[in-house]
């Protein structure tokens, strides 16, 4: 079975350390945050199947960071860690979109089993978890190499998807044409070459031409930007 990779997202050291041990002694790849901006941008970064968040962080607090997996990736399962045991604190937590809830102190073992029951239950509605990348409605699957937008299934050439993967890793950023020759062609192209913004206009034809929403954006002068809410 494949390893599943959970983010932890905990400014206490010590908590956040000791579940990442005990989570990768049973066999799941984990990363760690200690500050809410730092797990939203690892959060991006990488593909997850679960995320474990704390609710009082420094950066974005847990409430809001739910918000925005939420917003990014309606299915991905969320438990929530607070020292808050009130019932006001849960009803925010579940408001917020968290699929879980967990009271400190509390045991490892019980964290373990939710989530195994979350994995499992996101597994079993075969939703869309993995190695997934999103921007809007545009989904990329990493693993399958599959690209939808919507409900139509594209399809990319090599170069293409991996313009794109490099585009959506780095969505609302503007990207020069030279990070985008160095990343994705491994070489540094002459100015004067046009291949990129030829690719770019291959991509455009297939991701954004008979959509109402553009994602792919040009901004002269400097390069490109993949724009997504
Ligand atoms: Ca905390």
């Amino acid at each position: 079975m494949e390893e599943k990779r959970v983010l932890i997202v905990e400014d206490e050291h010590k908590i956040a350390d000791t579940l990442k041990t005990g989570l990768m002694e049973h066999g799941y790849h984990v990363e760690v945050a200690y500050d809410g901006k730092i797990g939203e941008r690892l959060y991006f970064a990488h593909s997850f199947n679960l995320v474990v968040l704390d609710i009082n962080l420094p950066g974005i607090n847990g409430y809001e960071l739910c918000r925005i997996i939420r917003n990014h990736n309606a299915p991905m399962p969320v438990i929530m860690l607070t020292a808050l045991g009130r019932l006001n604190d849960k009803i925010k937590g579940y408001d917020s979109g968290a699929d879980d809830y967990l009271v400190k102190p509390f045991e490892f073992q019980e964290l373990l089993v939710k989530i195994r029951v979350l994995l499992k239950r996101t597994m079993s509605q075969h939703l869309p978890v993995g190695n997934l990348l999103q921007a809007d409605d545009l989904i990329m699957n990493l693993d399958t190499k599959e690209v939808r937008r919507g409900d139509d299934s594209i399809t990319l050439t090599v170069k293409e998807f991996q313009l794109l993967e490099f585009l959506i890793r780095n969505r609302n950023r503007v990207v020069s044409r030279a990070d985008i020759s160095v990343n994705v062609w491994d070489i540094d192209f002459d100015t004067n070459s046009n291949v990129i913004d030829v690719y770019i206009n291959y991509l455009r034809n297939k991701v954004d031409k008979k959509y109402e929403k553009k994602l792919i954006l040009t901004q002269t002068g400097m390069g490109y930007m993949l724009k997504a809410a």
